[in-house]
């Protein structure tokens, strides 16, 4: 850092992205991405909007708010859309946490929930998930979490992939009125029930989602949040404080024609269900303990090697999987599911590193 830097910022520990290495071509399992392309038209409209980048995008994004509200049972004043669903949980820090309202969220969960903090200058407080790795519904009911301006669950809970039910979440949001929940369904699509619903019958409920993996658009950075209109315009107020074109042409005409190949998407969701449940599985005849995944990943942990080590091991022999430093979890590894063949790649070369290790 230069000697110029705010001292607002002391205590920043910028997220840190999974790797994207450029050196040999990896089978590439560590960021949660989709294995197939974007839906065919959500390429071409990209094409056809690419001569009218002079011009400023449209900031209300009309035409895919209401697409989005079509699609999820609301009004298109209930939906917002941004650069990634990263940018509407920013937002969400900084319109509804503050000094004496902190955030609240679990211990191991979605890595930028402590950033987005430290960056909006909220306090927070993180609740130890169960040594099996749930969520306990009563510490976000009682004591813990009260007086905080939100609470953050990413459901299913990044990387365990373990989900709560809807009526578990709702009694979290009954327990307190005054208190936001945010609902992160970035792999909601892959099998877990979504919240939207809640958002209807609950003021205080606020649901984000992503085109990044169901509809395997990570580089486009498209998200959208879904809540009452007055969650909506708090959000509204931010965007237009900082960045009214946050969301570009091309993005904007990509996300319409993802919209356009919802087939396509539940499809790609299924086969991602399956492969999955597939890993999980194989995993599990090697002596894995793997969590009730429900996203487009599996987490798991071997009696025989460290999370580290495998991790090591594996992209020595080309296959890239997430490990995460953290104490709790640090025997454990986070594998994106891609297509069949990628996962059989995987699982035979783990095989083989246990093998050799025995
Ligand atoms: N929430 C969770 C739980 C995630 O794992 C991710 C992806 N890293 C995001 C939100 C953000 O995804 P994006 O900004 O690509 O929509």
């Amino acid at each position: 850092m230069s000697r110029f830097f705010s001292e607002r910022f002391n205590r920043l520990e910028p997220y840190v992205p999974g790797e994207q290495p450029k050196d040999m071509q990896y089978v590439k399992l560590n960021t949660n991405e989709s294995p197939f392309p974007p839906a065919p038209e959500a390429l071409a409209r990209i094409s056809e909007i690419a001569p009218s980048l002079q011009l400023y995008p449209q900031p209300d994004c009309t035409e895919l708010c209401g697409k989005l509200a079509a699609l999820n049972g609301v009004e298109p004043e209930n939906v917002i859309v941004s650069n990634g669903s990263d940018e509407t949980l920013y937002f969400a820090f900084l319109a509804w946490c503050g000094e004496g309202r902190p955030a609240v969220f679990p211990d191991i969960t979605y890595g930028f929930y402590p950033v987005f903090a430290d960056m909006s200058c909220v306090p927070y407080r993180e609740i130890p998930l169960r040594d099996d790795l749930t969520i306990d519904v009563s510490d976000y009911t009682g004591g813990a979490a009260s007086g905080a301006g939100a609470v953050f669950i990413a459901n299913p809970n990044a990387p365990t992939g373990i989900a709560l039910e809807p009526s578990r979440i709702e009694e979290i949001a009954k327990s307190d009125p005054d208190r936001i929940v945010v609902v992160d369904e970035a792999y909601v699509d892959f099998g877990a029930e979504s919240c939207v619903p809640l958002t209807k019958k609950y003021d205080n409920v606020f649901v984000v989602q992503t085109f990044s993996k169901s509809r395997s658009m990570a580089g486009a950075r498209l998200g959208f949040g879904i809540g009452s209109r007055d969650l909506i315009a708090d959000l509204m107020a931010i965007k237009y404080s900082t960045n009214p074109y946050n969301i570009n042409r091309m993005t904007m005409a990509a996300g319409l024609g993802a919209l356009a190949s919802e087939d396509y998407t539940r499809t790609n969701c299924a086969t991602i269900a399956r492969n999955r449940e597939y890993t999980a599985e194989a995993l599990r005849g090697m002596g894995f303990a793997v969590t009730d995944s429900k996203a487009n990943f599996v987490f798991a942990k071997s009696p025989d090697i460290g999370g580290e080590e495998l991790y090591l091991k594996l992209k020595e022999q080309g296959v890239l999987i997430r490990h995460f430093g953290k104490e709790r979890i640090k025997d454990w590894n986070r594998i994106t599911i891609g297509t069949r063949e990628q996962m059989d790649i995987l699982l035979e070369r783990t095989a083989r590193i246990l093998e050799e290790k025995i």
